[in-house]
């Protein structure tokens, strides 16, 4: 860590406090050339990991598209929106927690999937039914509306 005094590189750190939250840890440091004191802070840095699809290309994580597809194999079943929040929490926390940069979009859908096993098994199914043909979570909100305008059809026919 330079001296924002002198510019020298030489600083030692004199004094280290962890706050009760335990995310910051606040380091007071002293420059050996000016003699100057300073306090810098250190932050732990938790990035989502990318997406890789199966055909290679990659796509930020997105929360909003996690809980579309969530909501969309839950559907008219008996599941409050907080269950399905904590669902998504875990899921984000498992991506986190990886320490990964990037992550197969599969690896996402087997988190939903584990999820969705626990909370609703017809939800479950639907979405593993429609998955496994698709592998790509992001895929499976407009795999599942086809579902549904097939079966409209064949019942019109
Ligand atoms: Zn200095």
């Amino acid at each position: 860590m330079k001296c924002p005094f002198c510019h020298n590189d030489d600083t030692q750190v004199i004094d280290t406090r962890v706050p009760e939250d335990g995310n910051t840890i606040r380091r007071r440091r002293r420059c050996a050339n000016c003699d100057k004191r300073f306090t810098t802070y250190e932050r732990i840095e938790l990035i989502m990991p990318s997406i890789v699809k199966k055909n290679g290309s990659r796509t930020e994580f997105e929360t909003a598209k996690l809980r579309a597809s969530l909501m969309l194999a839950l559907r008219k079943r008996p599941v409050s929106a907080e269950a399905v929040d904590i669902a998504i929490q875990r899921i984000e926390e498992k991506l986190l927690s990886s320490g990964e940069r990037e992550v197969i979009s599969g690896y996402i859908g087997e988190l939903v999937m584990r999820e969705l096993k626990r909370l609703d098994k017809i939800a479950y199914i639907r979405f593993a039914s429609v998955y496994k043909s698709f592998e790509d979570v992001s895929e499976f909100a407009e795999a599942i509306q086809e579902v549904a305008k097939d079966k409209k059809q064949k019942m019109s026919d």
